[in-house]
């Protein structure tokens, strides 16, 4: 390393990614001897480090099942093409708000509440804690995400996070373009999981929690037909997150999810990216 700084010259080799990356693996194998690179300074408090990146959003399409029953629309109308001589690709979306992976915003529910644009950019990145009730999810469509579901998940891991997302882990997302999804029976009644009203009251009065995600189609579990916990999160200001994917690929806490909201004047919600780093 030193004969490779000397012919390059101390400010050539800093400003070389080799010099990053040699100062990096010198770092790693000496231990001990006080030497930093910029690579191998802590992140700022705050501010997450992490290895890997999994997406949490379901492609969206025309075959994902729409919890009104059918599929959701999204139709993208060609304004111009290059196979027919334009010049560019350009589409005009039509899409369903609350279909696929989306955001509830509190306005969805709460004529006072804030419509997605106006959530705070820092809100949209937090720390996610996740509840596995995958096995009773196995036994009953009907499976609900409880205040003891919480208190189980807290002896575990300690308290929820601070400003955090607390997402309900059931399965659910493998179904998302089959009708077992939304699972209708023969009276029209949805069974499919969700969060518990008592839990959602206990994440907004008893800690300070930001965002509920499901990994089904509503934060209400199928067969409710006043939707409690619609009215009470939203209600209380707080925002949600609907067919998230991919959950069971993360550890219970410890990574931080990124909403990408749209930032859409008045909207309601609407389709997002949503990607947890670990
Ligand atoms: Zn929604």
């Amino acid at each position: 390393m030193e004969l490779v700084a000397g012919n390059l010259g101390r400010r050539n080799f800093l400003q070389t990614g080799l010099g990053g990356a040699i100062i990096s693996l010198s770092s790693c194998s000496s231990p001990g001897t006080g030497r930093r690179s910029e690579s191998a300074r802590p992140p700022k408090p705050g501010f997450p480090s992490f290895r890997e990146v999994v997406d949490l959003t379901h492609t969206y399409s025309n075959r994902f099942t729409h919890w009104a029953g059918g599929t959701a629309k999204v139709e993208l109308e060609t304004l111009s093409s290059t196979s027919r001589g334009d010049g560019w690709n350009v589409t005009r979306w039509t899409i369903d708000e609350h279909a696929g992976t989306h955001i509830d915003s509190p306005f969805h529910r709460n004529p006072d509440g804030l419509t997605v644009d106006r959530i705070p950019a820092r809100d949209l990145v937090l720390p996610l804690a996740i509840v596995d009730i995958r096995a009773k999810a196995t036994e009953s469509p009907d499976a609900q995400l409880t205040l003891e579901d919480l208190k189980l998940w807290e002896a575990e891991n300690g308290p929820l996070p601070d400003r955090g997302c607390v997402a309900m882990l059931s399965g659910w997302d493998a179904r998302v373009e089959k009708p077992g999804f939304i699972n209708f029976d023969d009276e029209g009644v949805r069974h499919f999981p969700g969060f518990h009203v008592d839990a959602a009251n206990f994440l907004l009065e008893e800690r300070n929690v930001l965002s509920m995600a499901v990994d089904t189609a509503s934060l209400d579990y199928g067969p409710t037909t006043d939707f409690p916990v619609h009215t009470s999160w939203l209600g209380g200001g707080r925002w949600g997150i609907e067919n998230v994917a991919n959950l069971a690929e993360l550890p219970p806490k410890g990574a931080t999810l990124v909403c990408g909201a749209p930032k859409i004047e008045g909207a309601t919600g609407g389709h997002s990216r949503i990607l947890a780093l670990v």
